[in-house]
């Protein structure tokens, strides 16, 4: 009567039962069978005290089907004092004491610690706090007298961009071909894309022997989408039209969207002036749509300082402009270096920022620091 009862009420109360439930089912099923068999009742309770004992009993009595869950919580049972009382071994008592000392002064470090936020600096000991207030006095003193490390920045971590005028058309005639020059029979003689490739080229040359990164750039390279530079020069050449005047000089413009000062500007005047301090030819200032507003201005990254190189135009200045090369290369190269190793310093350290020696920078503020310095 009592086993049916037990054995009713996990059925009728829960559609599925838990692990340990089941368990204790089993349990009571076997102690009930258990009482009912005398012969193995008398093993059964000596089988949690000694282990070979349950073997012999479990081998005498388990070979029948019907005591089957019984065989079952008796091995449980057998098992189970095992992991509850097993001894600590000899081995992890060392370590168990090296584990709580470690946890002690780990956690002794920690309040300390802790409870230093709340220590009023007089109760400290005097000579301590002095000191610490030395020690920072030191630091500050050291941080306003610090000089500029004589160490250079590697000059491959700057990146210069140098578009050769109108370079890269190939077949495509949608392409701004450039200044050209006819002869008496309207044949072409000299035309502006190869001034500026013969000039590009040589500046390219000129930056990476000195180590710097430089990009040579098509008029409509896809690189000029979002390009970031310390620099970017385009170079061309103006036009060969008879104007029936002498219209001479060369003309270096920013984009017209960049402000009045800054990295622009200041890149703008170490053109124009290393330009002119080169090459025989007078400034020109007759700025046209096509430089102010370049296709290239409206792809590069807004901090990539632009500007665009009108070396001279093709019929007056055809002189310079086709036997000087290596002149004007040179010219524009002293230009960047300006540029490059003078940005972000003011007026008056710009002069003492000179590393080459080369080249001239313009007495010119620059109030954009480049980051970095
Ligand atoms: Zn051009």
């Amino acid at each position: 009567m009592t086993d049916e009862s037990v054995n009713d009420k996990p059925n009728n109360e829960e559609g599925e039962h838990s692990a340990s439930a089941i368990f204790v089912e089993l349990m009571r099923q076997a102690a009930a069978k258990a009482a009912l068999k005398p012969s193995s009742s008398a093993a059964e309770p000596s089988a949690d005290d000694a282990e070979p004992q349950p073997k012999a009993a479990s081998d005498g009595g388990a070979r029948e089907p019907s005591l089957e869950p019984a065989e079952e919580a008796h091995q449980i049972r057998r098992v189970r004092p095992r992991l509850v009382l097993r001894r600590p071994q000899p081995g992890s008592m060392a370590g168990g004491f090296f584990g709580t000392l470690s946890v002690v002064i780990l956690s002794t470090a920690l309040v300390a610690t802790l409870l230093m936020f709340f220590v009023n600096p007089e109760f400290l000991n005097p000579a301590v706090v002095q000191g610490l207030q030395l020690e920072r006095d030191e630091i500050i003193a050291g941080i306003a007298a610090a000089q500029p490390t004589p160490v250079q920045t590697p000059q491959w971590l700057r990146r210069i961009g140098i578009i050769s005028g109108h370079r890269g058309r190939g077949q495509r005639l949608d392409y701004d071909p450039g200044a050209v020059c006819y002869d008496e029979y309207k044949r072409v003689v000299l035309t502006e894309e190869s001034i500026n490739y013969a000039v590009a080229t040589r500046v390219v040359n000129n930056l990476e022997a000195l180590n710097f990164t430089v990009d040579m750039l098509d008029e409509f390279d896809p690189r000029l989408v979002d390009y970031r530079a310390d620099a970017l020069v385009s170079i061309h050449a103006n036009s060969c039209i008879d104007f029936g005047e002498l219209v001479t000089g060369f003309i270096v413009s920013k984009s017209d969207a960049r402000p009045d000062t800054g990295n622009d500007v200041f890149l703008r005047e170490c053109i124009a002036l290393n330009y002119a301090a080169n090459i025989p030819l007078q400034r020109s200032y007759n700025e046209t749509e096509d430089m102010i507003n370049n296709h290239a201005w409206r792809k590069i990254h807004p901090l990539t300082p632009g500007v665009i190189l009108e070396m001279g135009f093709m019929l007056a200045d055809k002189e310079v402009l086709t036997s000087q090369h290596d002149l004007l290369a040179h010219a524009i190269t002293m230009g960047i270096l300006c540029y490059i190793e003078n940005a972000g310093y003011s007026a008056g350290l710009a002069q003492s920022g000179r590393r080459s020696g080369d080249y001239l920078v313009p007495l010119l503020a620059t109030p954009t620091p480049i980051f970095g310095r």
